[in-house]
Order: structure tokens, then sequence, then C-alpha cells
């Protein structure tokens, strides 16, 4: 019996070693990884210059303490505030905990303008986490339950409809923030109609309310969606951001932004973070910066990302049990009209890892790296996986 605790249902299989986009399993299988650990591997496994930056900064140092002043943190808030046009950072150790960094900054902007009971609308199908103020954000009742009493203070609204949230403004006066993914991961790579037209509404919203929009590009962010963030894609800028899974290439590190009057809302004791932004995390955040813009990996992503999405309309036209397939960059997902959790475990019989979310839809979130050759190889592999299914 495994002495872990049981919170996974794991794929049978352990992996020892990886490079680019393949990983080989302890039995020598080789592997295409499609998933990246979920968003987190943009640069693909072992990247020689991610390698050599993070071994440098073992022999120097790897944590200190944010009683002093860190300059690796500096360097990668100075890079990060420049690409996004943000403020200011506060460094942590995962996406929940931006998030949590989130809330609370939200709710301290509140208390702060003289609203003793804040609350935030959030969404339904949305993902934030799992400490306890992240689960009572997300929109799915599977991550909430059993975990009751949640954390109060959130309202929650339907994914890109702007007019539930006009209806909400309207009749209260303590919403002090919207938070919400630009792009839903977990609950099921779900694209605004009109990314354009919908984040614009919920800056308009927020403009006029005097509330913050804050953006959960956790999954969606650093490259993924073929821009450094999602929201980039339109005209927009949000007044905080959270930031995690891509950004350390696997050294675990997140990270929350904000902009304007949120950038002065936090004063000192108000938040921390013992490892948070310590030299390791945040010189590996900086190496994965400087890779992807060297690399130019979002229009790489991009790139492929169309080319994935038209590679797998053609192999799967002739199914009409494949709802949807759609993408930004190389955030894909391919909806079912049933059922399709059983392809985890059949792709990964052929040597290809791949996720399923939402019950019903197979999600791809392949390395920024992949190059074209690979791309084809993934679609291939796939589509043969789910001719399979769909024909037994
Ligand atoms: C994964 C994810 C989180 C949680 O990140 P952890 O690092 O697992 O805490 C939060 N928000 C979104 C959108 C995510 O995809």
């Amino acid at each position: 019996m495994s002495k872990m605790m049981d919170t996974y249902a794991r794929q049978p299989v352990t992996f020892e070693k990886g490079q680019g986009i393949w990983l080989w399993a302890k039995d020598g299988k080789k592997y295409l990884d499609a998933l990246s650990g979920v968003a987190v591997n943009g640069l693909g496994h072992a990247h020689p210059k991610l390698v050599k930056t993070i071994s440098e900064q073992i022999l120097k140092l790897i944590h200190v303490s944010n009683i002093y002043h860190i300059a690796e943190q500096e360097k990668l808030a100075e890079k990060l505030t420049s690409i996004s046009g943000m403020d200011n950072v506060f460094f942590c150790n995962s996406g929940c905990e931006a998030n949590e960094a989130a809330i609370k900054l939200a709710r301290l902007y509140g208390h702060q303008n003289s609203i003793d009971t804040p609350e935030i609308i959030v969404m339904e199908k949305s993902f934030h986490g799992r400490t306890m103020a992240t689960l009572s954000a997300t929109g799915n009742r599977k991550t909430q339950a059993g975990f009751e009493p949640l954390v109060g203070g959130f309202i929650r609204v339907a994914f890109d409809d702007l007019e539930a949230i006009q209806k909400i403004a309207s009749r209260k006066n303590n919403v002090v923030a919207i938070l919400a993914e630009p792009i839903q991961g977990e609950g099921g790579i779900n694209i605004p109609n009109n990314i354009q037209n919908y984040l614009k509404g919920l800056r308009e919203i927020c403009d006029q309310h005097n509330w913050l929009l804050m953006l959960d590009e956790v999954q969606c962010g650093i490259g993924r969606t073929g821009k450094w963030f999602a929201y980039q894609h339109t005209s927009i800028k949000p007044d905080v951001m959270s930031l995690a899974k891509g950004l350390g290439s696997g050294i675990p590190i997140g990270a929350c932004l904000a902009r304007g009057k949120a950038s002065h809302v936090f004063t000192p004791g108000k938040h921390g973070s013992t490892f948070g932004g310590n030299p390791l995390a945040t010189s590996a955040g900086y190496a994965t910066l400087s890779i992807i813009e060297e690399e130019k990996l979002c229009a790489h992503a991009s790139k492929m990302g169309a080319l994935i999405n038209d590679e797998f309309t053609k192999h799967l036209k002739e199914f009409n049990q494949v709802k949807a397939i759609r993408n930004l960059g190389l955030m894909v997902g391919i909806e079912f009209n049933e059922p399709c959790g059983e392809l985890t475990k059949l792709a990964l019989d052929e040597g290809l890892l791949i996720n399923v979310t939402a019950d019903k839809v197979v999600r791809l979130l392949p390395p920024l790296v992949i190059n074209e050759k690979e791309a084809k190889e993934l679609v291939n592999r796939l589509s043969k996986v789910i001719r399979n299914f769909l024909l037994k």
C-alpha cells in the first residue's frame, strides 16, 4: 500500500526523464506529453537554458527570507510588470495562493472604501484552487462538496454573461470585484464567444462601479494562448491578475499582480509568504520569460494551436459525437456529446499524455516548444485513439 494520502486518481505510469515534449517511463516506453504537467512545462522538459540557470542559482542561494531585499525577485517583478502593463507584484508559491492574495486584496480594498461586507462576483464552471477561499470561489460543486461551511462573500453568475453582472450591479452596493478566468481551463476550455467584447464589458462595469477587475491567468497566462496573457487579445487591462503554472517551468511559484488603485492596497503586515519569491523560484521565473521571448514562443504557440485545431477538424469531421473543437493558442479543447474520461487511459496506452476535464472535454496543453512535426504526431495519435473509442 502506498503511504501517500489518497487525493489523486493516478494513471498507472511513473516517469523517469524528459526531453522537450517527450517523457520516458521507468520501463523505457516513450510518451508524447500533450499536457505539460497541466500547463506548467511550457518550455518542455529539461530545457538546457533553464537547467543551466537554476543549477547556477542553487550553487549561489536557494532561499533567504522576505525580511530582506531579494535581487532575483526584483528582476522578475520588473520583467512581469513590463510585459503585462501592471504596476507591482506579490510572489507566492502556487495558483491558489495567487488567488488568495487577490481575494484578500479585494476585501481590503472594500474595507478601505468603507464597505464592511465586501463581495466578489465569480463565475459558474470556474476553477480558482483548493484552499478554503479559492474552492469557495470555484464554480464546481464537486470541488466544494464535503468542505462546508464555505467561505462567504462570493456571488456566482454564468460565464460570458454581462447582463447577469449588470443585474447584480443594480441591486447590490457591497460588490468590490469580479474574479474570472479569461478562458476557463478546468471548466472545459471555455472561450468567451467574443473575448474582446466580454472582457471590455467586464472592464466597463468595473469602472462604472469602482470594482476591481481580477483575472485568473494561472492556466491561460505565460504565452499559453499565443500572447503573454490572455487579456492581451483584447484592448483592456485588469486591475489584478494571478499567475502560477507556466511561470516557473515546474519550480513552484505564483504571482499576484496589481495595477493603479489596486497596487496601493497592501501595506506591510497585511500579507506574506515564507517561500514566496525566493531566489530559486524567481530565477526560474525570469529564465522562463527570457526563453519564451528569445524563442518567440508566443507567436509560435499561436501558430501551432491553429495547426492542431485545423488538423483535428480534418481528422474528426466524420464523427458527430465530437461536438466542438476549440482553441486559443495552445489551450485546446475537444468536446464530446458524451462522457469521454476513458480516453485518458486509452491515450496513455498509445504513448500520449492528455487529460479529460468537465467530463466531456479532452484538454490539450502541449509545451509551447512543440514543433510542427510533433504537433502532427500528437493529432495522429489522438485521432486514432478517439476513432477507436467512438467506433468500439
Ligand atoms: C490550476 C489553477 C489554479 C490553482 O493553482 P494551484 O497551483 O494548483 O494552486 C487556479 N486557477 C486556475 C485557473 C488554474 O488553472
